[in-house]
């Protein structure tokens, strides 16, 4: 099977830059994607509920990955992937808040200024609240926020005004990363997540030029010399060669640079040390970033069918607490469980710490090494303690807030940067430096994680993205 544009990967960005590309009948898309699609009804009640996570043991859209998240003392954790049509984006908590512009101007790299991509953030959204130059008004997400907070989102908000807060109207208005409280721009509305899969690739569905390949797992990018000409896959069919005269990887931070390093693509040492030929000596994996998360179980009641995440308060040391609507369990659609306390979430939004992903083998089916390393800078850790403090006093009037715990925003990023050569993998237009034929088109990309959830600037890179490959 040939294509002019093979996509691998229907997540967030994947799905944005399928529907853009194929819209020139005269392009033909393909998309391998690992995971299910949205004809099995069991995988539309999953990932349609916006009041739960759909990530927990009975999960059938997403694939798990142990990571550490420190290293004094090493503390493990397992961290999630969306692996459905919509990858990540179908199950997440719908926080879908714009990176600041002084992310994007401090980047530094041509063609990703905060002018260059507003536009395309326009482009993705619909503003059910607002409306103006900054606002979206007819693209396929829908942003809502709540406006009558649940009991512990009300007491937050109310105590956060009293500590001198003031309330930010709009956290995708004109000063966004400004100290204050505010509701968040969810992509929920009336408890129903309407993540990137269903707002952008159901509409195109039904375009001769695109093809969804669902349960199509890539295992290497085939290769003629240093130019892509397609995928090796598994699926239904069994194996098989995806051919195309475009390749782009969007399967995601961890995906990507995994299918990166078993094709040949990352630090030759670690790839000769894992019995993989080198074709290009480039950093992958090496300087990997999330955000950090300290969690605060909290006493007050829990307000389970609401959205996970309804507002949050930003500090002027590039803090996000975060008031979470329900204990863990429940968010993941767990049975209920009394010592299941709603919590607040500490999180640090320009983290200095990096961690890296590693090649562990060349067999595909071996996941890569994670590790977070996020008490690997000291100045993180005291900015997430001082969070603690304030997270404590926060809590609201007669609740009580208990010992706060490591754990992560799941927002990994940067795994196959876009900067300077010699520095980064990828050129200012997504390409992989040296070879021919093959982009990438995801979270990877990020030169530095962005001071907001990094959800919505993926699928900005999209939109974004689908002007250099087109
Ligand atoms: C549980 C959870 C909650 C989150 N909550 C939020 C939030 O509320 N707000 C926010 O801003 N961010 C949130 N995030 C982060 C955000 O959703 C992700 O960063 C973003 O969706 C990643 O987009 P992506 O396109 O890079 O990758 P993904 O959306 O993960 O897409 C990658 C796709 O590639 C597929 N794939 C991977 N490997 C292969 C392969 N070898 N062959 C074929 N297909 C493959 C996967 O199945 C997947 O569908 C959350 C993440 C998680 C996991």
């Amino acid at each position: 099977m040939h294509s002019d544009v093979l996509i691998v990967g229907a997540g967030s960005a994947g799905c944005v830059l399928a529907v853009a590309l194929s819209r020139d009948p005269h392009c033909h898309v393909a998309v391998a994607e690992a995971g299910p699609g949205p004809s099995d009804p069991a995988v539309v009640d999953q990932i349609g509920n916006g009041t739960a996570l759909p990530i927990g043991p009975r999960s059938s859209v997403v694939r798990r990955y142990e990571t550490t998240l420190t290293e004094r003392p090493a503390r493990s954790a397992s961290i999630m992937r969306g692996a459905v049509v919509g990858g990540s984006g179908a199950v997440n908590g719908g926080y879908f808040v714009r990176g600041l512009a002084t992310d994007f101007d401090g980047w530094g790299i041509p063609g990703w200024s905060w002018a260059d991509v507003l536009p395309h953030f326009l482009d993705v959204e619909t503003d059910l609240d607002f409306t103006g130059p900054l606002h979206g008004s007819a693209g396929p997400m829908r942003i809502r926020r709540v406006t009558e907070f649940e009991t512990g989102a009300a007491a937050f908000i109310d105590a956060a005004r009293d500590h001198g807060y003031p309330w930010v109207d709009d956290l995708n208005g004109d000063a966004p990363g400004r100290a204050g409280v505010g509701a968040v721009p969810l992509n929920i509305d009336a408890g129903r997540r309407l993540g990137p899969g269903e707002a952008f690739l159901g509409p195109a569905a039904d375009r001769p030029n695109l093809a969804v390949h669902p349960h199509t797992r890539a295992l290497r990018i085939a290769f003629a010399g240093h130019r892509a000409i397609g995928v090796d896959c598994v699926g239904a069919r069994g194996r098989q060669r995806l051919t195309a005269d475009r390749v782009v990887l969007a399967a995601g931070a961890i995906g990507s640079a995994h299918l990166l390093m078993l094709s040949g693509i990352g630090p030759a040492g670690l790839l000769s040390a894992a019995g993989v030929p080198v074709l290009a000596d480039l950093p992958v994996g090496t300087r990997s970033v999330d955000h950090p998360e300290w969690v605060l179980p909290v006493d007050w009641p829990a307000a389970p069918g609401h959205p996970p995440l309804e507002a949050l308060l930003t500090t002027a040391t590039g803090l996000e607490i975060r008031c979470y609507t329900t204990g863990f369990g429940a968010m993941i659609g767990g049975d209920h469980d009394p010592a299941d306390r709603p919590h607040l979430g500490v999180t640090l939004m320009r983290p200095h710490s990096r961690g890296t992903v590693t090649l562990a083998s060349a067999d595909p089916d071996v996941a890569p090494l994670i590790r977070h390393r996020y008490d690997d800078d000291a100045r993180d850790v005291e900015l997430l303690a001082a969070g603690a403090e304030l997270a404590h006093d926060l809590a609201g009037s007669g609740y009580h807030a208990r010992e706060s715990n490591w754990s992560t925003s799941q927002h990994l990023c940067g795994t196959v940067p876009m900067g300077e050569d010699g520095q980064a993998p990828l050129d200012e237009r997504c390409r992989v430096r040296g070879l021919e034929g093959l982009w990438v088109v995801d979270g990877s990309i990020l030169p530095a994680i962005t001071s907001r959830g990094p959800h919505a600037t993926i699928v900005m890179i999209g939109h974004r993205a689908a002007e250099f490959i087109r």
